[in-house]
């Protein structure tokens, strides 16, 4: 499976603010945004007039940093974000939070996104009772997900599930720490998801 593997603070700094791709160091003092709030490289200090498609470049960059997902899968999305009922940008978000890497970190069982993909690709869960370690497994309302007997017998998944019990998690999850088990109640609606994106100029974008 092909995947980005470039620091990722880097990316952060490309796109003028925090990705939280990094886990608990998104939240200290080490954040490279909060230390070097300008885009890498030799003229990352200077000022840059984007134009339109410049524009919308980088709104999509974002959301598919944020996400960690290629280009291509991307562009999947959001053919199939076109062909849903609904706003398209929107339907691409949901797309997007619905992957099993995201409800994994959302349910507050991994630091960041990536954390939350090698978890799933080491087989540490089930859905519905099937083992899934697909991270773009895209998860349905009604979908039970479950951490699995093996694993959670592990010092690292009692010290997860302990951390997660106080974390606040979205309205559309579930999260029931006694039992690993989680929930996805429904899909969330644009307010329910915290990326700082303009979907409509990713829309705009891939309308050209
Ligand atoms: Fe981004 Fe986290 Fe790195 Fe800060 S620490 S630049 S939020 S990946």
């Amino acid at each position: 499976m092909a995947r980005y593997t470039s620091p990722s603070c880097k990316l952060c700094r490309r796109e003028g603010e925090k990705l939280f791709l990094k886990g608990d160091r998104c939240y200290t003092d080490k954040c490279a945004i909060s230390r070097r709030a300008y885009s890498p490289g030799q003229h990352g200090q200077q000022r840059k007039k984007l134009s339109e498609y410049g524009i919308q470049l980088r709104e999509k960059q974002k959301a598919r940093r944020f996400y960690g997902v290629l280009e291509r899968q991307f562009r999947k999305y959001f053919e199939m974000a076109t062909r849903m009922k609904g706003v398209t940008g929107e339907n691409l978000l949901k797309i997007l939070e619905s992957r099993m890497d995201n409800v994994v970190y959302r349910l507050g069982l991994a630091s960041s996104r990536a954390e939350a993909r090698q978890l799933v690709r080491h087989n540490h869960f089930l859905v519905n009772g099937k083992r899934v370690n697909i991270p773009s497994y895209l998860l349905k309302p009604g979908d039970i997900i479950i951490v699995s007997e093996k694993s959670r017998n592990s010092e690292k998944f009692k010290d997860i599930a302990e951390k997660a019990r106080g974390r606040i998690i979205p309205k559309w999850l579930e999260f029931d720490p006694d039992n690993f088990t989680g929930k996805v109640v429904s899909l969330p609606t644009r307010e329910e998801i915290d990326l700082p994106v303009q979907e409509h100029l990713i829309v705009e974008l891939y309308s050209k």
